[in-house]
């Protein structure tokens, strides 16, 4: 007996699809795959897909550059 339980309306919900950041690209699996980018800014996870990654790597560098310090 397997009772699902629905996801809260609200911003509340603690189990939230992961998504690109750039792209809002849902994340075909519920760990990201290695290809997806995960940076930490500000306390928040942010995930950037393979191909927003490709397309941003150096802009995605260049802010973890500045505002990692
Ligand atoms: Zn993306």
């Amino acid at each position: 007996m397997s009772e699902k339980t629905p996801p809260p309306a609200g911003p509340a919900g603690r189990e939230q699809t992961i998504v690109c950041a750039l792209c809002r690209v849902a994340s075909p699996a519920s760990p990201p795959p290695l290809s997806w980018i995960c940076s930490l800014e500000n306390g928040v996870r942010t995930y950037c897909c393979q191909d927003c990654a490709r397309a941003n790597i150096r802009a995605i560098e260049g802010r973890l550059d500045t505002s990692w310090w």
